[in-house]
């Protein structure tokens, strides 16, 4: 018999928040581990959960979407409740969202989810570019932790590698309307003032991110596109 609980990931999987990765914390990186402002005393895992495609929108629309962010709230929600009927035993505290110590694509790394496009936005093989780190969650739970993937190792534990290393003609630095990529880097600064200007065809989307093959058919909706890229314009248009 195995040692280790269950995960019942399922009712996660239902709302869309179908990726999860476990880590034991004395597995972590120290600095990762330090991170955690108010400690991890208590607890013996940390589970990543984020979503692959559409399905996490479209829940959140049928929830009735309200609120700040009502991704956020929705996640919130959901994993109280989940944890509440799935895991009653089991002590937990939700790290993000609420904290902004948090390394999102850090941990992504750890996982083997985030390997690094030329736009700066995480794609794996499965998924491109269409998923996200919706929640971070300490728990003194014992599930089978997920294999971590060694620091600056080219492939993941799904025995993945990163895409853009195998794309040959890289569409998405054509499809820049600001040439932010044709320098070999990334330049944020021709991203934003591309954004930032009136009727700009990036204010909601990235031309780049769509262009890329891979992943595609998890692309998010126009919607769910707007919705992303109108936080992170109102961030550029409040820092910038
Ligand atoms: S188009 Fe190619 S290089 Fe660009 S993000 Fe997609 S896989 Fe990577
Ligand atoms: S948002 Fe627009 S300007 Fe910025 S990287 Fe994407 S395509 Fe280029």
């Amino acid at each position: 018999m195995s040692e280790f609980q269950p995960l019942p990931g399922a009712a996660l999987d239902r709302c869309g928040l179908n990726r999860h990765a476990i880590f034991d914390l004395a597995d972590l990186p120290d600095d990762v581990v330090d991170s955690i402002v108010d400690g991890t005393a208590g607890y013996r895992q940390l589970m990543l959960i984020g979503h692959g495609g559409r399905a996490l929108w479209e829940s959140v629309k049928k929830s009735g979407g309200a609120g700040a962010d009502p991704i956020d709230d929705f996640t919130v929600r959901t994993i109280r409740q989940w944890m509440s009927e799935s895991l009653p035993d089991n002590r937990y505290a939700i790290l993000y969202p609420g904290s902004d110590n948090i390394d999102l694509q850090r941990l992504g790394a750890l996982a083997g989810w985030h390997h690094a496009s030329p736009f700066m936005v995480g794609i794996d093989a499965e998924w491109g570019t269409w998923y996200a780190y919706r929640a971070v969650v300490l728990a003194d739970t014992h599930f089978a932790p997920s294999q971590a993937v060694a620091p600056g190792a080219s492939s993941c534990f799904h025995g993945r590698i990163n895409p853009c290393a195998a794309c040959q003609t890289r569409p998405c630095i054509a499809a820049c309307p600001a040439s932010a990529m044709a320098d070999g880097t990334f330049s944020l600064q021709k991203c934003v003032v591309w954004r930032k200007q009136a009727d700009s065809p990036c204010a909601f989307t990235c031309l780049a991110r769509v262009a890329c093959p891979v992943g595609s058919a998890h692309r998010y909706c126009t919607e769910q596109l707007a919705h992303t890229y109108s936080i992170s314009l109102q961030t550029i248009r409040e820092r910038y």
